[in-house]
């Protein structure tokens, strides 16, 4: 038996040993059913995927820079020239750093030059049309604006991973920008490609309560409909990040389905890596009962998308894409069904199939996810706060939730259901608000965070609390008239 034991551990230990290969990634994720993932994708919903859309799509006034505006365009000229009905880029940020991703660490912008980029890429990306007006257009704007049109910016949001694997990396891609035959004015872009920015912001929206083995970096690029110039700019920039990256999901106009088959394009390409990420993405089909069903392109697929920045790079990736051809392959889409609104004023998501750009979207967050190994949630509990009101002040405090470094403290004046900001983060598990006024209710919800990291619990219970005003005793003075 100790014989045994003894050539057990030998094995145990040169197998220890010689699973991490010389170069690239280590394991290959397998994209097996997991629990966490399907927890994951349960939480997107129809309402929260179409409410990206409207709001990105200019259907519903959004909160920006504290006035209610409308997204009008988020057309690539018009997103960063201060245009007040293209301020699809602030919003972007706003909601991004209100889901709790610090600006500047895990939250941040990417810069590149539009006009070289256009030049750099010319070659690349040949058997695209780029209208020759565009180009005109950019170069009397660079004229005119010279410090506005000099840079346009991706924003990206890294989620650091905390397993072992943490310095390979997950990609989740969309392109913000849109375009339309009038473009500067009006380009809802509802399908190309709201619909791939409300999945991005679903996954930013639900992953910072998770840990993944894997980093995960989901970015949103722009001039995409210029020519990739971002994703191209990216990937020029970021050099020794692509020997990093699993594979990347990009998702670029989904969700028009007028024959409601739940059959779209995945636009795999030729390398083994991105092969990896199709077969990920068909697993996660499979396991979590999408219903899905999808041309799987090794051939006659499209270089049209951001995706194919990274193949020029060798990296793995794939696009998602309604059923723009027609491919006839086996278990594929019958025929094409393309969405006649395409770059057109009428993008809107009225036009949109909204259960199948929900099944879409889980296929693309439940990819990501899976890629990047999920561990579980961040917190094995939620805070749960109590509020009283001694003298002059609302006392919150709740028991210690275990791995917490801090706790955001959230306040309302309205309601529960009212709109919350974050008065204090503390890492005590008590917090004392004495900024107050008499008579007067407040709501509380407290998130347990780590520090140094994107990782949340979910938000506290609302605790209610209101100071009454001291009842005053009060002396009147006495006054003998004299005579
Ligand atoms: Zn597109």
């Amino acid at each position: 038996m100790q014989k045994t034991r003894w050539v057990l551990l030998v094995i145990t230990i040169i197998l220890l040993f010689s699973v991490p290969t010389a170069s690239g990634t280590s394991q290959t994720p397998t994209c097996s059913f997991n629990p966490t993932v399907q927890e994951i994708i349960n939480q997107v919903t129809q309402n929260s995927v179409a409410q990206w859309i409207r709001n990105f799509s200019g259907e519903d006034f959004v909160p920006i820079g504290g006035s209610q505006r409308k997204i009008l365009t988020r057309y690539s000229y018009q997103l960063f020239n201060l245009n007040i009905n293209a301020l699809a880029y602030p919003y972007l940020g706003e909601q991004l750093e209100s889901l709790g991703y610090e600006v500047g660490t895990f939250l941040t912008d990417h810069s590149y030059s539009p006009s070289k980029m256009a030049s750099a890429n010319a070659g690349v990306i040949a058997d695209m049309p780029i209208a020759i007006d565009d180009e005109l257009f950019l170069k009397n704007k660079i004229a005119t604006f010279p410090d506005q049109m000099l840079t346009w910016k991706n924003k990206v949001i890294t989620i650091p991973g905390h397993g072992s694997n943490a310095d390979e990396i997950v990609l989740m891609t969309a392109h913000l920008d849109s375009t339309s035959n009038y473009a500067n004015t009006n380009a809802p872009g509802a399908e190309d490609n709201a619909s791939g920015v409300a999945a991005l912001m679903e996954a930013a929206r639900l992953f910072r309560f998770y840990k993944f083995d894997r980093t995960i970096k989901i970015i949103f690029f722009t001039g995409e409909e210029q020519g990739l110039l971002g994703s191209f700019a990216y990937v020029d920039d970021h050099p020794t990040e692509m020997d990093n990256i699993v594979g990347v999901v990009n998702l670029d106009m989904f969700g028009y389905d007028s024959d409601d088959d739940r059959c779209f394009e995945l636009h795999v390409g030729t390398l083994a890596e991105s092969n990896l990420v199709g077969s990920c993405f068909s697993n996660v089909n499979n396991n979590y009962a999408l219903g899905l069903s999808f041309d799987y392109l090794t051939s006659g697929f499209t270089y049209g998308s951001d995706h194919a920045s990274f193949w020029d790079e060798g990296v793995g990736a794939v696009e998602v894409l309604e059923n723009y051809s027609d491919q006839n392959l086996p278990n594929g889409c019958e025929g094409s069904d393309q969405n006649p609104h395409y770059h057109e004023t009428t993008d809107k998501i009225g036009f949109m199939n909204l259960p199948v750009t929900l099944a879409i979207s889980q296929a693309g967050i439940g990819t990501a996810a899976s890629l990047a190994e999920p561990i579980g949630q961040c917190f094995a509990a939620d805070p749960h706060i109590t509020a009283t009101a001694p003298t002059d002040s609302i006392l919150l405090t709740w028991p210690e939730v275990v791995d917490a470094d801090v706790y955001n403290v959230y306040r309302s004046t309205t309601t529960c259901a009212g709109t919350f900001t974050q008065v204090a983060q503390v890492t005590t598990n008590n917090y004392e608000d004495t900024d107050i006024e008499y008579n007067k209710y407040y709501f509380y919800k407290v998130q347990a965070a780590e520090t140094g990291t994107v990782c949340f619990s979910q938000m506290s219970n609302c605790a209610v609390a209101k100071v009454e005003e001291p009842a005053y005793v009060i002396f009147i003075p006495l006054v003998i008239a004299g005579d």
